[in-house]
């Protein structure tokens, strides 16, 4: 089955071809380490991620890079704003690298928690400082021209500036000309200075004076090190189609060729994907807002995190997704029952040899290359590998295999995940599982008994502290908190 992928630059799902034979070469746009991630961030990495799987799954040797942003990121995405790292620091009175550190790791916690697997390289925008210098050295001659506030990028002087955005090029929706001197509306800042008679905790010496390079030279300058030009695929969130990558974009052809982009090579990249967003209609979502919707609050709510990973494979990732409480509850249910179906699974495998999938399963294997291959398309995937682990008579150590096979391009950890894994206490639960335990089996010898008003005074004490009894219930669930 033929690969293809969604092109943002084409708007057209085209075939993959590598740029190198056998090999898949990807960028994702990581995250400004000025705050924790929302879950809607996390959203855009696990789409990157499931990226990465299908890859390996179709027999490309993937190298993937994530870039971390600790400099140069302004509160908006053109040229308005401070930049979030000071702003940060300065809120917090913390240094910029002992919030960029602490960020980073809750970063990477959601990152572990979520089963995204890690890169094979993680840049760290403040590491390649030099390299980035040398880019700009390179196009400023033809491409920018210096203001007092910095070094800018001229985006009349390459061809088919904005394409990717669709954007108009001259006077850009929504791009206020707030910098005086800007030739058009669109030109950006690669370099900015640090202001006469200010310091900033960040700042590097540089032909244009002591600065701080741009968020978008970051990632071209990251992009190109570590893959060469052209690579294969760049991602990031939709947001990023409007001005961050075609700002990237520019620069990789004022650093390449200068050329159209009918040649998708000179972008930078031959295919630029974006993820759609993660919605909620409270604004919960928003990182301003007070109690922000991040996954150690999922958890906190007795969620577990991969029950979020489910949610989001449920929908495409071009597809916008809303966020609910009670989506989030039927993810965890259909995760609950996978991880049963697993584990029943296991116990019986184990009496056979390890197997491959026979013949009986490939229909089922053709299907799910069949909805992978079709620009990721998790959700029919998903129902595929339900599909298969509903199979009656047939041998377990196949299914198992087939399984796994299936599992590692969905990432939800089926063949290690227990059901005791996937019951968390709420953070505000007061009663300990022992307790509940305790209380449960005294109500199970009461009601042997036939004493059914203490059965059901014990059952209102378990109520009382939070834990609903689930009497019946079809996952042979005893409890819950909630
Ligand atoms: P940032 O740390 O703000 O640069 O964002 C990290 C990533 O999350 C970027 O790829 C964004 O495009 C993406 N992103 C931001 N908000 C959302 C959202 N609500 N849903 C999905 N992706 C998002
Ligand atoms: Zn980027």
């Amino acid at each position: 089955m033929e690969l293809t992928l969604f092109n943002s630059l084409t708007r057209r799902a085209e075939p993959f071809v590598p740029v190198h034979e056998g090999e898949a070469r990807v960028y994702t746009c990581g995250p400004t380490v000025y705050n924790y991630p929302h879950i809607g961030n996390m959203r855009a990495y696990v789409f990157a991620d499931v990226l990465g799987r299908a890859l390996s799954f179709k027999g490309y040797k993937l190298t993937h890079v994530i870039n971390i942003t600790d400099v140069g990121h302004l509160t908006d995405d053109a040229d308005e704003g401070e930049d979030k790292m000071e702003r940060m620091a300065a809120a917090q009175k913390q240094s910029i690298w002992d919030i960029a550190e602490h960020y980073k790791q809750a970063y990477w916690a959601d990152v572990r928690a979520l089963n995204i697997r890690q890169p094979a390289q993680w840049t760290v925008a403040t590491d390649y400082v030099p390299q980035m210098i040398d880019f700009a050295k390179g196009i400023a001659g033809k491409h920018c021209y210096e203001l007092d506030s910095g070094l800018y990028f001229d985006v009349s002087t390459v061809a088919d500036y904005g394409r990717l955005a669709r954007a108009q090029t001259e006077d850009g929706e929504g791009r206020i000309e707030a910098v005086e001197g800007k030739r058009n509306a669109a030109d950006f800042a690669i370099w900015r200075k640090t202001p006469p008679g200010e310091t900033r905790q960040m700042e590097w010496d540089s032909p244009w004076g002591k600065g701080a390079p741009g968020w978008h030279l970051e990632c071209s300058v990251m992009s190109g090190a570590v893959l060469g030009f052209p690579f294969d695929i760049h991602t990031g969130g939709i947001d990023h189609r409007e001005i961050h990558h075609p700002n990237e974009i520019a620069q990789n052809q004022a650093h390449c060729c200068t050329n159209g982009l009918d040649d998708a090579a000179n972008s930078g990249a031959k295919v630029w994907m974006h993820n759609n967003f993660l919605v909620e209609r409270s604004g919960k979502m928003s990182k301003s807002s007070g109690e922000f919707l991040r996954l150690q609050l999922l958890i906190d709510k007795g969620y577990h995190p991969l029950a979020y990973r489910l949610l989001c494979l449920q929908a495409h990732y071009r597809s916008e997704l809303e966020f609910s409480w009670e989506g989030l509850g039927a993810a965890l249910t259909r995760l609950k029952r996978l991880v049963m179906a697993v584990e029943q699974l296991k116990t019986r495998a184990e009496q056979t040899a390890p197997a491959a999938p026979g013949p009986r399963f490939q229909p089922f294997l053709e299907r799910f290359d069949a909805a992978v291959s079709d620009d990721l398309n998790t959700s029919v995937a998903l129902t595929v590998l339900e599909d298969v682990a509903a199979l009656k008579k047939v041998d377990p150590a196949e299914k198992l295999a087939t399984l796994a096979a299936m599992d590692a391009v969905l990432g939800l950890d089926l063949l290690n995940l227990t059901r005791a894994d996937l019951r968390l206490r709420p953070k505000s639960a007061e009663i300990t599982e022992t307790e509940i335990e305790a209380t449960l089996a005294a109500r199970k010898e009461a009601r042997a008994a036939k004493d059914f008003a203490r059965s059901d005074a014990l059952r209102d004490e378990l109520a009382a502290k939070g834990v609903e009894v689930m009497d019946g219930d079809p996952l042979g669930w005893e409890w819950k908190l909630g």
